[in-house]
């Protein structure tokens, strides 16, 4: 395995790029440290792909270094960088049997049989493959076939990462799941170096350590799922990350106050004025928003109320401001008016999309 930095990378797919805009990994300075699982996440086209192919080698980057283990691999071909891919769609030699499909990467190296023989029968029975390594690949259904393309990625010992791109599109949804907690067992037995794209959050907050955000060809966080839950950096990953994502509105902020639509809010830090910013929100998740009793909290409009079993999804319009909470099952809703209170501690103040530190209050 290896740890794999990426020194002011950026790529454009236009030969004379003029500005950001034209390129589709924009500046980028990160190290994957070795041994660690992580999903690179952001929605279709934000480059993602571009920077697996970076990682890879499929890709010279327009700028930057590419470095595994501090040698410089930019110009290396992806057959010397030593890196295991599987695709959205399985790769497999459909003549072969299971077996020899799990062997070929060893035997291609020249490991020996009898070592090629035991890791092919470990990787077969952890992906429940076992009962069937001397089937044909051609007659197995698209999920086995899946499964084996795994299997050749993670039998290698020797890989400097593994890396994969969207590769449980074609698995049915009730297998993604034990696929997916798979993988992570697999990566915190054998350690491996792993990078896992996906547009799906729950894939990637379930299988990675880290998540990397991407949003127009930037790197805008990367975090553990509970760093990306709690504290979104940038108003995007609050969006992206939730279900549903983070409450986001308009606000005039002073010291330790916020005026949404006339109401006021009070914040747990006090922040800076932030007159230079074009764009000043707040920004609270659906489920540290309350539904309170009484006379106290900000009147807002019942818009709608989905029981969705145990919790119930509420929108409410705070001054023309829709805001979703996330309820108890119990919590009492009345037709048209309620009043909610924010949880102070966890509501964060953006400027111009990027978060704001306070201080002490
Ligand atoms: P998806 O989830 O849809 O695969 P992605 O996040 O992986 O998207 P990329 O495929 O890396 O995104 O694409 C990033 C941007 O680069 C997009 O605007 C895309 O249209 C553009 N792009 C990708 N490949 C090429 C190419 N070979 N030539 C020109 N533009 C490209």
């Amino acid at each position: 395995m290896a740890r794999i930095a990426l020194e002011n990378v950026a790529h454009s797919y236009q030969p004379a790029p003029q500005g950001p805009a034209d390129f589709a990994v924009k500046e980028l300075d990160h190290v994957w440290e070795d041994g660690s699982a992580y999903a690179l996440l952001g929605p279709s086209g934000c480059g993602k792909t571009t920077l697996l192919n970076i990682i890879s080698g499929l890709l010279v980057p327009s700028r930057g270094t590419v470095r595994f283990d501090g040698v410089d691999v930019t110009e290396t071909i992806p057959e010397r960088r030593n890196i295991a891919q599987v695709f959205q769609f399985p790769v497999v030699y459909d003549t072969m049997t299971v077996y020899d499909n799990l062997a070929f990467p060893l035997r291609n190296r020249g490991v020996a049989a009898a070592e090629t023989d035991s890791r092919v029968r470990e990787i077969a029975r952890m992906l429940e493959l076992d009962d069937r390594l001397q089937h044909r690949a051609r007659r197995l259904t698209a999920d086995a076939k899946q499964k084996i393309s795994l299997g050749r990625a993670l039998v290698r010992s020797d890989v400097a990462a593994i890396l994969f791109d969207e590769p449980l599109t074609v698995i049915d949804p009730h297998l993604k799941w034990l696929l997916r907690s798979k993988l992570k067992q697999l990566h915190h037995q054998f350690d491996f170096t792993m990078i896992y794209v996906t547009h799906d959050q729950t894939e990637a907050l379930t299988f990675a350590d880290r998540v990397v955000v991407m949003y127009e060809g930037e790197v805008v966080q990367i975090g553990t799922p509970e760093e990306l839950f709690e504290r979104p950096i940038h108003t995007f990953v609050g969006y992206f990350i939730g279900s549903p994502g983070m409450n986001v509105a308009p606000a005039a902020v002073a010291g330790n106050k916020a005026v949404v639509a006339g109401h006021e809010i009070e914040l747990d830090r006090a922040y800076p004025t932030l007159d230079g910013a074009a764009n000043v929100e707040i920004g609270v998740r659906p489920e540290y928003v309350e539904i309170c009793r009484g006379e106290d909290g900000l009147p807002v409009s019942v818009r709608r109320v989905d029981d969705i079993g145990r919790l119930k999804l509420v929108k409410v319009d705070l001054g023309g401001h829709l805001f979703n909470i996330v309820a108890g099952e119990d919590t009492e809703i009345a037709a048209t008016q309620a009043r909610i209170r924010f949880d102070r501690r966890r509501v964060h103040v953006y400027a111009d999309g990027h978060i704001v530190e306070g201080r002490a209050a």
